[in-house]
């Protein structure tokens, strides 16, 4: 496939959402003087990116999606100096602990899997190391799988910190303003929107749940299903944790904020209504995550919470993320992080800034192909797009 020969002396690249992946794009593109337009719906971080869990972690991770959560755990470690903040990135362990012989033997497989593949990070914790560490977790605990230096952070601070350091660097940021169509015009992109159209060579498709709907714009049928996770926080409580917990063949994502609250998480979804902005919590769901964490800190039983809610996100069929070129030369896409994008959002950024400026990539994208699932056809252009 032909590509565009890109230079900073070229028109702004135009990158559609300015969620995590469209604001860190947008940094790394202003950093090296590219000029960047970035079209948000909404406003910055109003979706998943602003509302998720905060969880940094290689922990878990999709074989596949490892190298890209290693590399971006290198800018996390960084992320003060890159962003000019102060705490942004709370750099503790993250531990899966094992409930029962079913955890421990899961992780276990996993320890080994993880080896077969040449990966070291996660490291198994006997129940006598894992209780000094976390002295309020169950006793009834069989140990737990633990990843040194994964940890958390606020997300719309992080989303926020990219925003103002590209708009810092000459990004420049239109909302609310929502792209209707994308049409090809001789070697260009025409990007029209309900405030105007703009003309450019290379369009960046950041654009989260709606990510397919701006794909097919773009000629590229690619699915995603949008969900709605849910989380809810507690009241305040004394300290007791320097580490964010989940559980071995369950689903909880458990941290304790620096005021004292807890953030509850865990796999459990709302309902999701993409197209009117909408979520809808379901009690049900809320009820198991917390019953959960009840089940790990008992100390807890009695906490309140005081607030729920859920966040729109795309899912991929694969639970991978959709990184990489389009079908048509000058379109990037990088949407569909299936609930896990926030830890790789930096190395993301990082990627499509490369790909935008036809660079090598420092991560294989291989994994997360557009052109990976049955289906991804390319669409017949239409009359416009074929002049
Ligand atoms: C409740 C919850 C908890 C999560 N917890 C974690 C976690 O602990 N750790 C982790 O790593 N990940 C987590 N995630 C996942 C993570 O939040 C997402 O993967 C990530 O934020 C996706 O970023 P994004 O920029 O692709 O999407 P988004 O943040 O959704 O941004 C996309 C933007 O595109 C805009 N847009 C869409 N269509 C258009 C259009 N036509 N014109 C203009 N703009 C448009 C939208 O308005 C939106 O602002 C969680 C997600 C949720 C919902």
């Amino acid at each position: 496939m032909a590509r565009l020969t890109r230079t900073a002396a070229m028109r702004p690249v135009v990158i559609i959402g300015a969620g995590i992946q469209g604001c860190a794009t947008a940094f790394f593109l202003s950093q090296r003087g590219q000029p960047v337009i970035v079209l948000e719906k909404d406003h910055v971080g109003r979706h998943a990116s602003g509302v998720n869990a905060g969880g940094v972690r290689r922990l878990g991770r999709d074989i596949a999606e490892i190298p890209l959560s290693v590399a971006s755990m290198d800018w996390w470690n960084q992320i003060d100096q890159l962003l000019d903040i102060d705490e942004g990135f709370h750099r503790q362990f993250y531990v899966k602990v094992a409930l029962d012989d079913a955890g421990a033997d899961l992780a276990s497989r996993r320890i080994q899997q993880l080896h077969r593949a040449g990966f070291q990070h996660e490291i198994w914790v006997d129940r006598d190391q894992l209780l000094c560490r976390i002295p309020h977790l169950t006793k009834s605990v069989f140990g737990g799988v633990l990843v040194e230096g994964d940890g958390w952070a606020l997300p719309w601070k992080i989303t926020r910190a990219f925003h103002d350091k590209a708009a810092a660097l000459g990004a420049e940021f239109r909302t609310p303003v929502t792209v209707t169509s994308i049409d090809r015009s001789g070697e260009h992109w025409q990007v029209t929107t309900d405030k105007g159209m703009i003309e450019t060579d290379i369009v960046v498709n950041c654009a989260g749940a709606w990510g397919a709907q701006i794909a097919k714009m773009t000629g590229d049928n690619l699915v995603i299903e949008a969900h709605a996770p849910m989380l809810v926080i507690t009241d305040r409580q004394p300290m007791f944790l320097q580490s964010v917990v989940g559980v071995m063949g369950g689903t909880l994502s458990f941290k304790q904020l620096d005021n004292g609250s807890m953030v509850i998480g865990g796999g459990q979804r709302g309902v999701a209504d993409a197209a009117r902005n909408l979520t809808q919590i379901i009690p049900a769901g809320l009820s198991s995550f917390v019953m959960t964490a009840g089940r790990v800190f008992p100390h807890l039983r009695d906490v309140a919470i005081l607030r729920a809610w859920a966040g729109i996100e795309g899912y991929t069929k694969d639970n991978l993320p959709i990184i990489g070129n389009g079908s048509q030369a000058g379109i990037i896409h990088g949407f569909g992080f299936s609930a896990h994008g926030f830890q790789l959002g930096p190395a993301v950024g990082e990627a499509l800034a490369d790909l935008a400026m036809a660079r090598q990539t420092r991560v294989n994208l291989t994994p997360f192909s557009p052109h990976r699932f049955a289906g991804s056809s390319r669409r017949p252009l239409g009359v416009k797009e074929a002049l």
